[in-house]
């Protein structure tokens, strides 16, 4: 969506004298100046592999790192057994005498996790809640200097921020100063781990430690994830790389929890598994217990726990669902009640190598009331008083932030005097897929919501686009003396409101799907408007490269010169193509390549009108194929007609071609085969060859150099590929298949997947309409599902777009009871139960389909590709969207595409799944051979 249609008026521009002098011109260096334009370029355009690559591949794994995540996998029983007071872990115990010498450290580290959207919107928690916890902030911890507090969204801290007067923000300034106040991560939201690409989990760091650095003059040096539903190294690097040495994480497995807790593993170095160093080693922090509120991050117990949450004082709103409430502390009771609690101190403290022990003091939008600051902050002192006026208790507690803990934590195993990092574990892989109890695995949020999951990275495109164009804008229009015309300042702030709302939907319930069907359509709203904007930041800065004369930049923001090629017309609809008038002046098309690398690619746009000519840069005429525009499956429209031709691009470059009307057009037209239950009279189009047949056990066959696909003429679905280089033969099949929710009383909802056993295949009584065309620049079969229209394209043209098969499917599932709709892809590649996945579309890990988990457990996050392979063969799909993926069978890839399901699944969201959207869900699927051994 890259291509910008301009509306040129010859005063402004006189284009083909501009493109003529362009490669002497420095200043049109962005510029498509290439020589190629015809259809094959005869170059080598595939990637070369450069063996130094495939030897570092070769060498990365699992050695160097002592625990492994896929090993742990392998020997972990998941076999939840009841632990006791501690349910999924075991019965801690210890001797009086263990601190004597050393005695147990203890930071209450008191936090509010205020989520910036959820059960109610961003903007509603604020009015609501956040603004007040700051407010009070302020206020109660300047009242006595040993308290301390932590905040992470920066989101909210920046909205609080533009709204109190300069005392205030002197006060915080203070606050930070002293210690008392920490920012934990710092970043704009605390961001789902599975589902976002990292140019958005960047992003959404950048934005927060700008404002940080900007207005506070910080820089955050430890990481607080405690509510992501499963944890990615790829987050971990990218902290490591913004300078952090600490970080925590929360929602683990609780079978891995167990695990770590018995091996004393539960803090570690974590590294990258393709380190071979230790350069991105980071000290993680993994929490224990169940949750990250009160009742579990005291200790093993959370009935005691709960007694030390005093915002569930007799009277209160809350109170403590083990029956037992707290009491409140006064000289009668310390005694007892410090010893009820240092003795859950003293057994946490037991899962772990140092004698510093972290006890985070709080819960989701907690410190709200002025009240509840007091309950909390005067009881808790009263305990630390009276355990630190006890030497024979040798134990000193106090208030803390999360820096205070780790810096003690590393003080106490010489951290950072030693060399090696002997004294904890190295720790690779990553906390996929999350279990909080029993079978209930996170793995339904995956795919959640996948509408706005595709929304979320057309927004990254754009945005992305819009950012090279307008930087490489700003350069040229500082050196034109028409310098203040161009909207600088103002695009800039549509920039920086772009990158705040993606960075907003990078929250762990916006990407995720798992916030309430109102707060959905706030972060839909939101990205909608930003791409709008972001289109008008690209027309903008557009307009202004192309302009051989800066000086004519003439910024009119009711006629802007350019239009882009499609419309979104709402927050939840798919674009529809704008249509290009065409007359016998040329129009021009410009094209523009966001990526580093050179480009030959096939673009498309809607015409009115079949007789058409299309020049290259170079004023070169391009080879076209003209399609139809369908209204419905067999029905032509003649209102618009669809040109696709290979496009050639520099890196980062702008090309513009011209679109004219002429008599007699050079376009080649693409032709038609539609299989249909009841093929009709022959009707001949009066310019399409189109011919119509029963659907037949006959094969549908597509071909370009490299490739042959075979596709039921029943179903219209891939069954197999014939690669042309080694003329072998490959069984690849697509099929949909279905899954129900359990009939259990606990069902799928926004987070969780029970499905009631595997797919059921997907299907249909009557074979669905096929249309296949055939064409000079593509092909492609489109069937016609109830549920789904599917599309395989075969492009004919070199390099990887030619190599693979593009792969769309339009799914609507509105009229669905409890159902999941999964693609399928069979092939014979013995990929075993091994397949890999990549995380955040920055590495790939390695997955094994497990048979002692249950079905759900066995699905993972895609974020941009997904692949099997055996010693001959690799097959990739490569994705445009985040969802969950699976290969449960030998040689099997699964993607599941869209979920409706009626119900709650008790996560606190409260409502099911039924806001489905007709949602485009893009794919490639690649078929490699492979050379040499079996990495
Ligand atoms: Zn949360």
């Amino acid at each position: 969506n890259n291509e910008i249609i301009s509306n040129i008026r010859d005063s402004v521009i006189n284009l083909s004298e501009s493109v003529k002098d362009g490669q002497k011109n420095p200043e049109a260096i962005n510029f498509s100046q290439g020589s190629v334009s015809e259809l094959f370029p005869s170059a080598s355009v595939s990637l070369v592999v450069d063996s130094e690559d495939c030897l570092f591949a070769s060498k990365s794994g699992s050695h160097g790192s002592g625990v492994q995540m896929l090993d742990v996998y392998d020997i972990l029983p998941f076999d939840n057994p009841d632990g006791g007071v501690w349910k999924q872990g075991f019965d801690i115990t210890y001797n009086e005498n263990e601190w004597d010498s050393e005695p147990l450290q203890v930071f209450v580290v008191p936090h509010s996790h205020n989520d910036p959207g959820w059960l109610k919107t961003f903007d509603d928690y604020f009015r609501d809640q956040t603004q007040h916890i700051l407010n009070n902030m302020v206020i109660k911890l300047q009242e006595d200097n040993r308290r301390k507090f932590m905040w992470s969204e920066i989101s909210y801290f920046s909205k609080w921020w533009d709204g109190i007067d300069s005392q205030k923000k002197d006060a915080v300034k203070r606050l930070i100063k002293a210690g008392q106040f920490e920012i934990v991560t710092g970043g704009w939201v605390m961001p789902d781990e599975a589902s976002p690409h990292y140019f958005a989990l960047i992003d959404q760091l950048i934005e927060g430690h700008q404002w940080l650095e900007k207005n506070l003059g910080v820089k955050p040096k430890s990481g607080w994830a405690i509510d992501p539903f499963g944890h990615s190294p790829t987050m971990a690097y990218l902290l490591k790389r913004t300078g952090f040495s600490n970080m925590l994480i929360q929602r683990v497995h609780y079978s891995v929890k167990k695990h770590f807790a018995m091996q004393k593993t539960l803090e570690f170095f974590w590294r990258q598994n393709w380190d071979l160093g230790s350069s991105t080693d980071i000290l993680c922090h993994m929490m224990p217990f169940y949750s990250y509120d009160v009742p579990h991050t005291c200790g093993p117990d959370p009935k005691i726990c709960c007694q030390f949450d005093f915002k569930r004082l007799p009277g209160g709103r809350v109170s403590c669902p083990w029956r037992v409430p707290p009491e409140a502390i006064h000289d009668g009771n310390v005694q007892h009640r410090a010893w009820m609690i240092l003795d859950q101190y003293r057994k946490k403290s037991k899962l772990f190598r140092t004698k510093v022990l972290l006890a985070p003091l709080g819960d989701d939008f907690r410190y709200v009331e002025s009240s509840e600051w007091d309950q909390q902050y005067q009881n808790y002192q009263k305990l630390f008083d009276f355990m630190n006026s006890h030497p024979e208790w040798h134990v000193k507690a106090q208030f803390g932030t999360l820096s205070d803990y780790f810096e003690a934590l590393r003080k106490e195993s010489n951290l950072d005097e030693k060399s090696s990092n002997s004294f904890f574990p190295v720790l690779s892989g990553d906390f996929f897929t999350y279990a909080d109890r029993d079978h209930h695995y996170w793995s339904g949020y995956f795919t959640s919501r996948p509408f706005y999951k595709r929304l979320d990275r057309v927004l990254e495109s754009y945005l992305r686009a819009a950012e090279i164009l307008y930087s490489l804008a700003l350069v040229q229009s500082s050196k034109s003396e028409k310098r203040s015309v161009f909207p600088s300042v103002d695009n800039y702030k549509l920039l920086t409101e772009a990158r705040r709302n993606l960075g907003l939907f990078q929250h762990h319930d916006a990407i995720t799907g798992t916030s309430k069907d109102w707060v959905v359509v706030d972060y839909g709203t939101r990205l909608f408007h930003s791409i709008m904007n972001l289109k008008k930041v690209i027309i903008d800065s557009a307009h202004f490269l192309i302009l051989k004369d800066k000086g004519a930049y003439n910024y009119d923001i009711s006629t802007p010169l350019l239009k882009m090629d499609d419309v979104q017309s709402s927050q939840d609809s798919l674009p529809r193509k704008t249509v290009i008038k065409l007359t016998s002046q040329p129009r021009y098309l410009l094209i523009y390549n966001p990526t580093e690398q050179e480009r030959f690619s096939v673009v498309s746009v809607n015409v009115n009108s079949p007789r058409v000519k299309l020049l290259s840069p170079l004023g070169k005429p391009v080879t076209v194929q003209i399609s139809a525009v369908w209204d419905g499956a067999t029905t032509v429209s003649h209102e618009a007609y669809q040109i696709s031709f290979v496009a050639h691009l520099p890196p980062l470059g702008l090309g513009v071609y011209q679109l004219l009307e002429v008599q007699s057009s050079e376009a080649v037209l693409a032709d038609y085969n539609i299989y249909m239950r009841n093929s009709r009279q022959e009707k001949p189009d009066r310019l399409f060859k189109i011919k119509e047949m029963q659907n037949s056990v006959d094969n549908i066959i597509l071909e370009n150099s490299y490739l042959k696909l075979w596709f039921s003429g029943m179903s219209g679905l891939l069954e197999k590929i014939n690669t042309k280089d080694d003329g072998k033969n490959h069984q690849i099949k697509v099929e949909f298949a279905w899954y129900g929710t359990t009939s259990n009383r606990d069902k799928s909802g926004a987070y969780l997947f029970l499905p009631d056993g595997d797919a059921k295949p997907y299907i249909f009584t009557d074979p669905p309409t096929i249309r296949v065309a055939h064409g000079r620049i593509f092909s492609e079969v489109v069937c016609f599902f109830h549920h789904v229209t599917h599309t395989m394209r075969l492009y004919k043209v070199q390099g990887l777009e030619g190599q693979s098969l593009e792969v769309s499917n339009i799914v609507d599932i509105r009229g669905e009871y409890n159902r999941e709709l999964a693609m399928r892809i069979s092939s014979d590649i013995n990929s075993q139960n091994r397949f890999y996945t990549d995380l955040n579309g920055y590495q790939i890990q390695p997955r094994l389909t497990m048979s002692k988990l249950p079905l759900q457990a066995n699905i993972y996050p895609m974020t941009t590709m997904t692949y099997i392979q055996d010693v001959a063969v690799r097959l990739t799909l490569h994705s445009a969207q985040s969802l969950g993926v699976a290969s449960l069978k030998n040689g099997q890839l699964e993607v599941i595409m869209d979920r409706r399901l009626m119900q709650d699944d008790n996560r606190g969201l409260g409502q099911g799944v039924q806001d489905n959207k007709i949602t485009a869900n893009v794919f490639r699927l690649l078929l490699e051979r492979r050379h040499g051994t079996d990495v």
